[in-house]
This record gives C-alpha cells, sequence and structure tokens, in this order.
C-alpha cells in the first residue's frame, strides 16, 4: 500500500516502481539523492529549451522576488508584464496583437476556444464548432480533453466532453483525405475554428507531417470563414527547428497558444495571442463582451520575468545554432536506424526525433514502455517512450557524446528486453 500521500500525473501508483529523488538540475542533467546523475532526454516533459537552471533566467526569477511577488492582474499591471507582451507580439507570427496570460498549456488552450467562440458570439455570428486533429492532444482539462483525441486517458470522463468536428491525420500519401474533410466540415457553415498542433503531433505519438499540409489547412480553414488557432504549446521556442513552427508553414494564425518552453521550462506560464481583430470583437462599451477569464496567478511577475530572460536568451545567445547544430545531430543518428528491422517511422522534426519499436504489443498502455524506460534509466538516461514510440527531444545544450550515448542505448533496448518480434 502506498508509502507516500503523492498522487503523481500520468502514474499507475499500484504497478511503478517509487522515482529517483532529484536534488539538483543543471544543463541537461538531473542528480539523485544518491549522487546519480540521470540525462534529462525529454527536457522535463518538454518544458527545458536551454537547459535546467539557465543562469540568466534563474537570475531573473531572483531580481524579481526582490520587489514583486503575484499582484492582481485586473485593474493593475506591472512591468514584467508590459514587457513580455511586446516582446511576444514581436517574435510571433505578424497579425498576433494582443496576449492573453495564463498559467499552462492546457489553459492557453481554454482561453483559445473562449477567445474563438466569443469572437463570433460578439459579431453575431452563429459558429461554435471546432475542428480537430485525430491524434491530437491540447491538454488535459475537460475541454482541452474535448479537443483531444479520445482513447483510455478520458473514457471515464467521456460523459462531459463536448463533439468537434475531427479531421484525420495527414499521413503520408493521404493528406487530401484531411483537407477534404476540412472542407467538409467548413460547409456547415458553423465552423467557428480549426486547431492544430503544427508540424508534430506531441502526445499524440510525435506524429510528423509536412509544413505545406499545416498552410492548406489554415487557409482551408479561413475560406471556410474559421479561425486558425495553432497550440504551439510543445512545438514553440525552437523545437520544431524554427521559433514557432507555423514559420515554417508560413502561416499566422488568429490565435496561437504558448506555454512550456516560453519560460525555458524555468516556471509555469502561458500565452494565448490573438489578432487584433479578435480582441476588437471584446471591445465594447457593452460589458457582456468582456472576455470573461481569469486564473488567480495570470501574469505572474515572476514567470513573466524568466518569461523576459528567456526572451534575451534567444536575442543573446546563439540560440537559433545550437537549435541547428541538435537538429542535424539528432537527424543523422535517428536516419542510422532507417533500415534497422526491429524499428519503423523513422522520423524527425527539428530537435525531436522519433521512432517506432516493432514489438508484438503496441498501443500506449503496451508492456513496453514501463519496461523501456526502466531500461533507460538503468543507464542514467530519462527517456519516457509513448507506448512503442521511443522518441528524443533533448534540451538544447545536450552535447554530441550525450547524445551517442542515448543512441547507443535505443539501439541496445529491442535485444536486451528480447521486445522486437
Ligand atoms: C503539453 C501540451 C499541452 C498541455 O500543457 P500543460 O501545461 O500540460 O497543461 C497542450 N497542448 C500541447 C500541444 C501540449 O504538448
Amino acid at each position: 500500500m502506498p508509502t507516500s500521500p503523492l498522487w503523481r500525473p500520468f502514474t499507475q501508483h499500484a504497478v511503478e516502481p517509487t522515482p529517483p529523488r532529484i536534488v539538483r538540475a543543471e544543463g541537461a542533467w538531473l542528480e539523485t539523492d544518491g549522487g546519480e546523475r540521470i540525462l534529462d532526454a525529454i527536457s522535463s516533459w518538454w518544458v527545458t529549451t536551454h537547459g535546467h537552471r539557465h543562469p540568466a533566467i534563474m537570475a531573473a526569477m531572483r531580481e524579481a522576488t526582490e520587489s514583486l511577488d503575484q499582484i492582481i492582474f485586473a485593474g493593475l499591471t506591472h512591468e514584467p508584464a508590459e514587457a513580455l507582451a511586446r516582446e511576444l507580439v514581436g517574435l510571433a507570427p505578424t497579425g498576433l496583437a494582443h496576449v492573453f496570460f495564463s498559467d499552462s498549456g492546457s489553459t492557453s488552450v481554454e482561453v483559445a476556444l473562449k477567445m474563438a467562440l466569443g469572437f463570433f458570439r460578439n459579431r453575431g455570428e452563429a459558429r461554435a464548432k471546432i475542428a480537430v486533429m485525430e491524434g491530437a492532444y491540447h491538454g488535459d482539462t475537460i475541454g482541452a480533453m474535448s479537443v483531444g483525441a479520445r482513447g483510455v486517458f478520458n473514457a471515464p470522463y467521456e460523459p462531459l466532453l463536448f463533439d468537434v468536428e475531427r479531421i484525420p491525420f495527414p499521413a503520408a500519401g493521404r493528406e487530401q483525405a484531411t483537407i477534404d474533410a476540412l472542407e467538409a466540415a467548413g460547409r456547415s457553415g458553423e465552423l467557428a475554428a480549426l486547431l492544430v498542433e503544427p508540424l508534430i503531433l506531441g502526445a499524440g505519438g510525435m506524429l510528423m507531417y509536412p509544413a505545406a499540409v499545416l498552410a492548406e489547412l489554415a487557409r482551408v480553414a479561413r475560406a471556410a470563414g474559421a479561425l486558425f488557432i495553432a497550440d504551439e504549446v510543445m512545438t514553440g521556442w525552437g523545437r520544431t527547428g524554427t521559433l514557432f513552427a507555423c514559420e515554417q508553414a508560413d502561416v499566422s494564425p488568429d490565435i496561437l497558444c504558448t506555454s512550456k518552453g516560453l519560460t525555458g521550462g524555468a516556471i509555469p506560464l502561458a500565452a494565448t495571442l490573438a489578432t487584433a481583430a479578435i480582441f476588437e470583437a471584446h471591445w465594447s462599451t457593452d460589458r457582456a463582451k468582456t472576455f470573461f477569464h481569469s486564473s488567480s496567478f495570470t501574469a505572474n511577475p515572476i514567470a513573466c520575468a524568466a518569461a523576459l530572460a528567456n526572451v534575451g536568451v534567444w536575442r543573446d545567445e546563439p540560440v537559433r545554432e545550437r537549435v541547428a547544430t541538435l537538429a542535424a545531430g539528432q537527424a543523422r543518428r535517428v536516419e542510422g536506424f532507417r533500415r534497422d528491422p526491429r524499428f519503423a517511422n523513422v522520423r524527425s522534426c527539428g530537435t525531436i526525433t522519433a521512432l517506432d519499436l516493432r514489438s508484438a504489443d503496441i498501443g500506449y498502455l503496451a508492456e513496453v514502455g514501463p519496461k523501456l524506460r526502466a531500461f533507460f534509466l538503468a543507464r542514467g538516461l530519462l527517456v519516457r517512450p509513448l507506448g512503442d514510440v521511443i522518441y528524443l527531444m533533448p534540451p538544447y545544450c545536450v552535447t554530441e557524446s550525450e547524445l551517442d550515448a542515448l543512441y547507443d542505448a535505443i539501439a541496445e533496448a529491442p535485444d536486451a528486453l528480447e521486445l522486437a518480434r
């Protein structure tokens, strides 16, 4: 029976081992209370971009605490949020002119959905349907689950989830079916928005699709009178090779969600960026048209200071070069598995690589996931496969020799665990 009061995320306590206790984090490495070192190859669930405890980000938070803590953000303002909003508008794809702060990726998506519905309602247009991609993940709150893939993760909550239009994932060779499905969904005239993870579906299994398809989806959504929402919670801040993934498709979304890497991964913060048109639809002397959303910690000054420091790191350090080098190093190494019959669907997108293990039991609940995790951890590597999908998403400070160690372990894993068919 449990010895700890803790209830952990996505953890089946009945079968999982006691986790290592981390006492120190630095760069790509974590250190346990027993003095063991663990290479964080998944950026602590995709948040850590530059590396753990980047000095400039840590210093900015320390400095912010000298003068501010949480300040109510309705009716009062503060410099860290003002400055950060200006920076974000400057960095984001063109047209995004307003920034709404919240605390997590899930809430940034909830905010995006509410902005889209508020936009049409305030304009007197009857549009309230959301189109999403099959296999998508947008978070774990009720609204975010509703727009995400249905499955074992949310089956118990299904009665609370709302219906959405689902278009197929644009698998290679079947892109047109995706475009056609969106066109069909748009014909009702009720579509408020298309919500997608640009270029790569993360939690859905690191499924990648080309920028040209993203551009076409945005075009079709707008032709149908709907808004285009990019959930860049995972893809933002360099993950796919560019600051935001949308840049590669040369599309500017109407609404963009960012969180994870926004503070370099140091402290929770999220932002939902919207166009002037969406903001202006809520601008009225009629108070009923207010954007009715808040969270207690909206625009927390310390988190905003961390995000400002992250923007500074992007400006002052060769982050783009680091990202390009990592992307090339990752792609080169994963390509080596292309002819290995024990793996399938070898793929990469920017700093992310993924490959599927060919094994007898497949899917997220496949026993291979926990076994692989234990195998990597025993080698001092934090890798957390999504079922039989092994992926790497390291912080940008990871070295060539550390990457070598990771790919050596991947090569050994199937035979060591007698997993391969
Ligand atoms: C992680 C993630 C979310 C949810 O973010 P949280 O901070 O965990 O709530 C939403 N969308 C995408 C694409 C994500 O990867």
